[in-house]
């Protein structure tokens, strides 16, 4: 028996004396299922994968991997976009699929406390019977833990915020395996650091997140929609400038440029005229107010040149209206079954929103070997590119060429290397830039003094 091999039996015996023997794996299929997220990026097998289920345990976990100097990366659903959980220095994976309760829902105060292994969508069923939902919603079913970690965000963000404006409270396991709650249940919070904010978005580097308490809004009375084209990817950002001006308040404002829009006629026959489209949605407590303003919708649309204009009241006509959006990321991933891809993100501030369309456009011409689409939460300023490429080193550095190129145009247009997907392991390189190297090294003081050993999903976030 080699020492390696010797190592990891050690450590086998210790976490399943910890945990209990089914709950540790070092099979090749569970390490294999642990090793790569829905990036480009290349998997790495951890070493063993284990799947607490109490806080306790990721303690326990937590204290032995410290004492030990083994890397310890938590895992949610492994739906991430920049390799933000591949475990790339191996060591024991966190699997937090059996911590999946809601531990309390707070009906009368809009909040539930979950835990992080508990999907979004799931949860959103179960709220719907107390009339509320947990707005931020990446598209992916994703875990509230994984949420967190990256501050997922999506359709509804530009009304309702991002996972980090709807987190109030915290419980998480140190490095060091000390566990700490932060904030409160209050939604009004200014008592000293602001410990709650520091643990989002930080990818598992800084502890693992074992209960959150959520932030809910009430289910919409009522909700419209409405889809328009223009005769312009260019056009329709301008719109979205405008619209977001007139202070309308859509509960989503979306932009699918004609590429996307052609394919998904391709695939499906959606009958979609072909260009750029914005989709919007509207959430309110009268039919009354939501009427006006589609009327007023309509009539920015039409001085921004838009080309046709469909809107409807109802959930039924929204789910109609929206359908090619919401099946928008399936549809493109099956129709390029060969090709692997890459989702970027970038978002500015909404003025800036037209030039970033605009370079990202300009920027595609220099791809035309390959398929790609633009489309974005964009009133939030956020845009996405997607592209499929073949698994070769020559497209891999055209599309890396392609990602730095926007995100030097997005941070200098005032906005960051990455709206909501996170930093991962593909944005660690921008991080200088758009922070400058105090900041970050204020980050990296941080992460020594919570985690000084280095074992939190290592490889992660700082350059
Ligand atoms: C088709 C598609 C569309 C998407 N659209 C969007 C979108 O619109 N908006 C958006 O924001 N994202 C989007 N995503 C990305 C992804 O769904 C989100 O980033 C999501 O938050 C990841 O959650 P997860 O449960 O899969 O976490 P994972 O990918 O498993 O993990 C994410 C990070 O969290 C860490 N982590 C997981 N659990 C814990 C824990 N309990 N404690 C500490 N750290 C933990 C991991 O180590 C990792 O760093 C999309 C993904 C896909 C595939």
């Amino acid at each position: 028996m080699n020492t390696a091999m010797h190592e990891q039996n050690s450590i086998l015996d210790a976490l399943k004396t910890m945990l209990g023997t089914d709950r540790v794996s070092i099979g090749s299929s569970d390490r294999e299922l642990h090793s790569r997220d829905q990036s480009a990026h290349l998997a790495c097998l951890p070493d063993l994968v284990v799947w607490p289920d109490s806080t306790d345990q990721v303690s326990r976990v937590a204290a032995y991997a410290n004492e030990h100097g083994i890397p310890l990366t938590g895992w949610g659903m492994g739906s991430s976009l920049e390799g933000n959980p591949i475990p790339v220095c191996g060591g024991i994976v966190v699997d937090f699929s059996h911590l999946n309760r809601i531990m309390e829902i707070y009906a009368e105060d809009f909040q539930a406390r979950v835990q992080p292994g508990m999907l979004y969508k799931d949860m959103n069923l179960v709220l719907a019977k107390y009339g509320l939902f947990f707005a931020p919603d990446p598209g992916a079913n994703a875990s509230i833990g994984g949420m967190v970690a990256n501050n997922a965000a999506g359709t509804r963000t530009v009304k309702y915020g991002a996972t980090r404006d709807n987190v109030l409270a915290l419980e998480v396991v140190l490095a060091s395996g000390e566990v700490v709650r932060t904030g409160s249940r209050s939604v009004k919070q200014s008592a000293g650091y602001d410990l709650t904010h520091l643990f989002i978005g930080s990818e598992g580097t800084l502890g693992l997140i074992t209960e959150a308490t959520l932030r809910l809004a009430p289910v919409p009375e009522q909700v419209s929609a409405a889809i328009a084209t223009f005769p312009s990817t260019q056009a329709a950002a301008q719109a979205v400038f405008e619209i977001m001006g007139a202070s309308l308040g859509p509960a989503a404002l979306e932009l699918v440029d004609t590429s996307a829009i052609v394919a998904l006629n391709r695939a499906e026959h959606f009958d979609l005229a072909e260009a750029p489209y914005l989709f919007l949605e509207f959430h309110g407590a009268s039919e009354a107010s939501l009427a006006d303003e589609l009327r007023m919708l309509q009539v920015i649309c039409n001085e921004m040149g838009c080309q046709t204009y469909k809107a409807g009241l109802g959930r039924e006509a929204r789910a109609h209206l929206w359908q090619a959006r919401h099946r928008l990321a399936e549809i493109l991933i099956r129709s390029h079954p060969s090709q692997i891809y890459v989702i970027t993100d970038v978002a500015v501030p909404i003025s800036k929103y037209p030039a970033l369309v605009s370079e990202a456009k300009q920027a595609l011409q220099g791809l035309s070997i390959m398929d790609t689409y633009i489309w974005g939460h964009a009133g939030d300023g956020n845009m996405h590119v997607m592209l499929f490429f073949d698994d070769t080193p020559e497209q891999h550095t055209l599309v890396e060429h392609f990602t730095d190129q926007l995100v030097e145009h997005a941070i200098g247009l005032g906005g960051t290397c990455t709206g909501e997907h996170g930093i991962g392991i593909g944005k660690r390189k921008h991080m200088q830039h758009e922070h400058g190297q105090a900041a970050v090294q204020v980050m990296q003081h941080i992460k020594q003094m919570l985690d000084p050993r280095g074992i939190l999903n290592p490889g992660k976030i700082l350059p």
